[in-house]
C-alpha cells in the first residue's frame, strides 16, 4: 500500500478524476528512491512510467476509462519479460539482454491501466528462498533490514511491504510468491496452474511455475488476479475457461465453510510462534462460523523431496538455452564448446549450478527411475491425498513458512536448511492448486507470520473468500491506531 492506499482506492480515484496517475506514480517513484538501500529493484523505469501516467491522465480527461488498475504502480519480478527493458533474472548470464516482447501478464496489466515502475530483485532464476542468490546482492526485509525478505520474489515482497508499489507480480514454482509475502507481512497468491499465462515468464520448472500478485490486501490480490488471469493461446498449458470476477466472493464470509488444518504441514518442524498464529487464525475462522477440523494429506511429507528432484530436473533442461550464443553474456574461448563452458561457469551462480547438476543427475540413464520417476509418482500421491482431503473440506489451512524471516547468512552454508523454508508451500505447486498467504499477526521478535489458505484446482473464489475473512479477523484484532506491515499483536 503506498501512501495513496491500496490499488482499489487508487484506481477508483484516478478513474473518477480525483487523483492524477502522474501524482500516484511520482509518489511511488519517490518511495522507491528513498528506500533504495533495501535493494528491492534491479531496474526502475521512471521515464516510461511517467509517460504512461500522463497518457492515462489524458484519457481520463477525455472521458475514457483506462481500466480497473488505472494509474496503479506495478513492480514486476525480473524474470517477467518486458520489451526493450532489461530482464536479468538477477543473473550475470543475461547481462545486456533485452526481451523483444512483453509477457502476456504485462500486456494485461497495461490494458487494465496499470503502470510498470520497475523490475524487482530475486534469487537467480527464482532458485532460492531468501533473495541471497541474486547476482546483484540481496534485498533487505523492510520489517527488519538485518533479515532476508524471503524468496525468490524477495524484491516484489519488499516493494509492497515498504509501500513502494501497491501491486507487484512474482512467480511461484515452490513457494516464491507466498513465502516472501509471509516474511514481509504482505499478501501473496499463487493461482491454479494454467490460470495465468506463463508466456514471457523466464522458465524455471515449467510444470510448476505460475505468476501471481503480491499486494497489501486480499481484495487487491483478487483484483490483480482477475486482471491477469484467463486464456492465452500463446501458453499451451493455459486453461480455456475465463477466470471470472472474484470481488463477489470477498464479502461472503465463512459461515458453514469447512476448513481443514493440514496435519503434515503444521506440526513437526514448525516454530512455536508460527503454530500459535496458525491456531489463532483457525480459531478466528471458527468464531465466524466456519467448521474447522484437522485433516491428513499423508504424501505432503514427501513433497519437498519430490519437488527438489522435479524442479531441478526441469531447470536443467530449461537452462540449457543459456549457451553464450542466444542470450546475454558470452565469454570468448577457442572453440564453441569451450566458450559454452566458460560462459556458463562465469554466468551462473552456485545455487543455479547446484540445481543443474542435481537435475541432470536425476534425469540421467540409470538414475531416472530411481529419482525423477519416483518423484513423479509421489506427485501423483500428493494429488490423490489432496483430492481426498477436499472431499471433506472446502479449503485447507497451513503455515506459509515454518519460521519468521531469518538473518542474512543463516542458511546459505546449508542448502538443505534453505530448502526446508519451502516445506509448507511446495505441495500446492506439485498439485497445481491455488494458495494464498495472508498476514496473520506477528511472531518471534515482532516479525510477520503468514497463514496459507489452499483450495482445489480452480477454487480461487472460495480461497479468496476464506482469505478475506481471515484478513478481516486480523484487522478486528489489531489494536486501535496501529498500522503497517507488521501490525497485529503476538497475543490474540
Ligand atoms: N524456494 C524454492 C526453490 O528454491 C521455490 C522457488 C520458487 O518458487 N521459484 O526452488
Amino acid at each position: 500500500m503506498t501512501a495513496a492506499g491500496p490499488a482499489l482506492a487508487i484506481a477508483a480515484a484516478v478513474r473518477g478524476g480525483e487523483r492524477s496517475a502522474t501524482s500516484v506514480v511520482e509518489e511511488s517513484l519517490a518511495a522507491i528512491a528513498s528506500g533504495a538501500e533495501l535493494a528491492a529493484f534491479n531496474t526502475v523505469t521512471a521515464e516510461a512510467a511517467l509517460a504512461r501516467a500522463r497518457r492515462i491522465d489524458d484519457a481520463v480527461a477525455a472521458g475514457e476509462d483506462p481500466g480497473c488498475l488505472a494509474g496503479v504502480p506495478v513492480a514486476l519480478k525480473d524474470n517477467i519479460c518486458t520489451r526493450g527493458v532489461a530482464t536479468t533474472c538477477s543473473s550475470r548470464i543475461l547481462e545486456g539482454w533485452e526481451p523483444p516482447y512483453d509477457a502476456t501478464v504485462v500486456g494485461r496489466l497495461n490494458a487494465a491501466g496499470g503502470i510498470v515502475v520497475g523490475k524487482t530483485n530475486m534469487d537467480e532464476f527464482a532458485m532460492g528462498s531468501s533473495t541471497e542468490n541474486s547476482a546483484f546482492g540481496p534485498t533487505l526485509n523492510p520489517c527488519d533490514p538485518a533479515r532476508v525478505p524471503g524468496g525468490s520474489s524477495g524484491g516484489s515482497a519488499a516493494a509492497g511491504a515498504a509501500a513502494m508499489t501497491p501491486v507487484a507480480l512474482g512467480s511461484d514454482t515452490g513457494g516464491s510468491i507466498r513465502q516472501p509475502a509471509a516474511l514481509c507481512g504482505v499478501v501473496g497468491m499463487k493461482p491454479t496452474y494454467g490460470r495465468v499465462s506463463r508466456y514471457g515468464l523466464v522458465a524455471f520448472a515449467s510444470s510448476l511455475d505460475q505468476i501471481g500478485p503480491i499486494t497489501c490486501t486480499v481484495a487487491d490480490a483478487a483484483l490483480v488476479y482477475s486482471a491477469i488471469a484467463g486464456h492465452d493461446p500463446l501458453d499451451s498449458t493455459s486453461i480455456p475457461e475465463p477466470a471470472g470476477d472474484m470481488s463477489g466472493a470477498l464479502g461472503e464470509g465463512v459461515a458453514g465453510l469447512r476448513v481443514g488444518i493440514v496435519a503434515e504441514l503444521s506440526g513437526e518442524g514448525i516454530d512455536g510462534d508460527v503454530s500459535a498464529r496458525l491456531g489463532a487464525a483457525a480459531e478466528s475462522l471458527a468464531s465466524l462460523g466456519a467448521e474447522v477440523g484437522e485433516v491428513s494429506v499423508p504424501a505432503a511429507v514427501y513433497g519437498l523431496s519430490a519437488y527438489f528432484l522435479i524442479a531441478p530436473a526441469e531447470a536443467s533442461s530449461n537452462l540449457a538455452r543459456y549457451d553464450g550464443v542466444r542470450y546475454g553474456l558470452r565469454v570468448p574461448a577457442a572453440t564453441a564448446a569451450d566458450m559454452n563452458v566458460a560462459t556458463r561457469t562465469a554466468g551462473f551462480g552456485d545455487e543455479v549450478k547446484r540445481r543443474i547438476m542435481l537435475g541432470t543427475f536425476a534425469l540421467s540413464a540409470g538414475y531416472y527411475d530411481a529419482y525423477y520417476g519416483k518423484a513423479l509418482k509421489v506427485r501423483t500421491l500428493v494429488l490423490r491425498d489432496f483430492a481426498a482431503a477436499y472431499e471433506r473440506f472446502d479449503v485447507l489451512l497451513a503455515p506459509t513458512s515454518p519460521t519468521v524471516a531469518f538473518r542474512f547468512g543463516e542458511r546459505t552454508g546449508n542448502p538443505l536448511a534453505m530448502y526446508l523454508s519451502d516445506a509448507c508451500t511446495v505441495a500446492s505447486n506439485l498439485a497445481g492448486h491455488p494458495a494464498i498467504s495472508v498476514p496473520a499477526g506477528s511472531g518471534a521478535d515482532g516479525l510477520p507470520v503468514g497463514v496459507q489458505v489452499m483450495a482445489p484446482a480452480l477454487g480461487e473464489a472460495v480461497m479468496f473468500r476464506a482469505a478475506a475473512a481471515l484478513e478481516r479477523a486480523q484487522a478486528d484484532r489489531r489494536p486501535a491506531g496501529s498500522g503497517g506491515a507488521t501490525a497485529g499483536s503476538a497475543s490474540p
